[in-house]
């Protein structure tokens, strides 16, 4: 593939995508991904060199009722936008095997392991490599102009298209998730995230009357992307960094 091709690939990949919703496209390397994480590929049978990752922000005023616990117009936003980011990922997918690429969308949101719950890939983790946003104290990926308040989805492929950094972690001297999560799960002085604390709650929460899945949201609403604690402004622009999470 010649440098023009590659290009005029990453076009169409951006023209359809923000056509469909999406908001945020980076391109992960995936061999170097694989030095990180050795089993990124066990769950889908063959490997690929890049995955093009690509996110969707949420309504903010779906997370308005969200204080300590998912609600069902939370839930509903969560499913519609993984929908629609499954439809955007397999479109994707299309114009890449067009292309010539062998190349495979994933789920937005599809369990396929337990302890710890795991999807067919990671989509953070592909997310944080590409350097459309970094990994947070968290854990979710928090990207500049939405914070946390985005959902991933990914297309592996053998495109072999440019791929972007990881960005520097920039949460600062924000603790905003950490103050809030009700499974006291995310550390504010740097300790580790406390998964199986954050799954139970997650249990728990499925027995809320028209939720009944592992949701939160509690986290993701606290990240937003006006928060001037931590070390990155909405713009990418350095902000002042604060202990007032
Ligand atoms: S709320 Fe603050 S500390 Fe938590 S992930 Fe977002 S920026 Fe980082
Ligand atoms: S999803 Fe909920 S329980 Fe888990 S870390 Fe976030 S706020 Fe805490």
């Amino acid at each position: 593939m010649t440098d023009e091709q590659a290009h005029t690939l990453r076009e169409s990949i951006d023209t359809i995508s923000h056509g469909l919703g999406v908001r945020e496209v980076g391109v992960a390397d995936l061999e170097a991904g694989s030095r990180q994480v050795p089993d990124i590929f066990e769950r889908v049978g063959a490997s690929y060199p890049r995955a093009v990752v690509m996110a969707m922000p949420l309504n903010p005023a779906t997370l308005e009722g969200v204080i300590d616990a998912p609600t069902p117009l939370y839930f509903h936003a969560y499913r519609q936008l993984n929908y629609r980011l499954d439809v955007a990922a397999s479109r994707v997918a299309e114009a890449l095997i067009e292309a010539g690429y062998r190349s495979l969308a994933i789920a937005a949101s599809q369990i396929v392991g337990r302890d710890p719950p795991r999807g067919h890939v990671s989509h953070r983790h592909v997310a944080a490599a590409a350097g459309i946003g970094w990994t947070g104290r968290s854990g979710l990926l928090v990207t500049p102009a939405y914070g946390a308040r985005v959902r991933l989805v990914s297309v592996l492929t053998e495109a072999p298209l440019d791929a972007g950094s990881p960005m520097p972690f920039s949460c600062g001297g924000c603790v905003r998730c950490a103050k809030v999560c009700p499974a006291h799960a995310i550390s504010a002085s740097g300790g580790r995230f406390d998964l199986e604390a954050c799954y139970l709650k997650l249990t728990e929460f499925t027995r809320i009357p028209y939720v009944g899945q592992h949701i939160c949201g509690v986290c993701v609403k606290a990240c937003a992307p006006d928060n001037p604690a931590r070390g990155i402004d909405s713009s990418g622009n350095p902000a002042q960094v604060s202990s007032d999470g």
